[in-house]
């Protein structure tokens, strides 16, 4: 029986990443490219689909083509709304890759998170999961949830946005949104390197002082037991911990899978605080259902190829 192929496109703000994988998650082939921010929309949609040709040519088994994209998508008209990174507002990127390919085939999109979530339902931590939440953490803060087997969508395309509800509106740190006191401005890069700088001042023996303030100096300097790095992480552990108690109280999810490179980088040091905070902040019943885990997939790509796969489930669901 020939083997069924899908190509995940990730197209992110350095890079675009190409896979050809099976339903098992499986890559049989993969390719990176940079994406060149600079140039208009369509020289990235061209190299591309000059790339998914090649697939295409070289596999037969390829029944579909998973794209994912930074910002709100609207995915039932194929549009990335606005993909601030890529300079791209209202792009019909699903129209203009299917016109590319050398054969038809079905192309779907999404934005990163939820291609992330789906990756994970499929591949990763959240495998066959009918309920739960995913965390991004990385510059920033988003998310997406999956309730009873339903990835949530919203009416413009823009749900879970987490990374800006607020969690100190009047004394917060001032967020890129206009907002005091974001989630992401305590938990995510440019909320600790925010957070850090506010007390430079105030802890003159930190290390911090030195250097440079990146997330790797802080990351660093946490671990060893630099009070200013220490004082950064427990708020950012506070912080994750109640927005792990909103999602548990509010979706009651059976897991919430925390995904991106910040807090693969700091779970070692922010799990216990993290999982105490949330676990004083749910109702009982709601705590007890729910298991808080990494991701698993590191592939961007991989979570798009599963794309194909999730839509054609949904496709047969009645
Ligand atoms: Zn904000």
């Amino acid at each position: 029986m020939r083997t069924e192929l899908t190509v995940g496109v990730d197209i992110g703000g350095t890079k675009t990443a190409l896979v050809v994988a099976d339903r098992r998650g499986r890559i049989l082939d993969s390719k990176t490219l940079p994406t060149q921010t600079q140039a208009p929309y369509s020289d990235t949609v061209s190299r591309v689909c000059a790339l998914v040709n090649q697939y295409i040519e070289r596999y037969d088994g390829i029944s579909g083509i998973g794209i994912g994209v930074p910002g709100p998508v609207d995915v039932a008209r194929g549009i990335a709304i606005h993909a601030a990174n890529l300079g791209w507002r209202d792009v019909p990127i699903l129209e203009a890759i299917t016109k590319g390919l050398a054969r038809a085939l079905p192309v779907y999109i999404d934005n990163d998170v939820n291609v992330g979530a789906i990756g994970e339902r499929l591949f990763g931590a959240a495998k066959d999961q009918d309920n739960f939440v995913y965390l991004i953490i990385g510059t920033g803060v988003g998310g997406a949830v999956v309730f009873d087997k339903v990835l949530l969508r919203g009416a413009s395309n823009s749900e879970m946005e987490i990374g800006h509800v607020s969690l100190d509106p009047v004394c917060g740190r001032v967020c890129t949104c206009g907002q005091r006191g974001c989630l992401e401005m305590s938990i995510s890069g440019k909320g600790i390197i925010a957070h850090a700088r506010q007390h430079l001042a105030d802890y003159p023996q930190s290390r911090l002082s030195a250097g440079s303030l990146t997330t790797r100096n802080i990351i660093n300097a946490a671990e060893a037991n630099d009070a200013l790095a220490t004082h950064v992480m427990q708020e950012a552990a506070r912080a994750l911990g109640v927005a792990c108690a909103w999602c548990i109280n509010m979706f009651n999810p059976a897991q919430i899978i925390l995904g991106g490179g910040l807090i693969h980088a700091t779970w070692h040091l922010l799990e216990e605080p993290t999982l105490a905070t949330a676990r004083a902040r749910c109702l009982p019943l709601n705590y007890a259902a729910a298991t808080v885990s990494l991701s698993q997939l590191r592939d961007g790509a991989l979570g798009a190829s599963a794309l194909v796969w999730h839509h054609q489930n949904e496709d047969k669901r009645p």
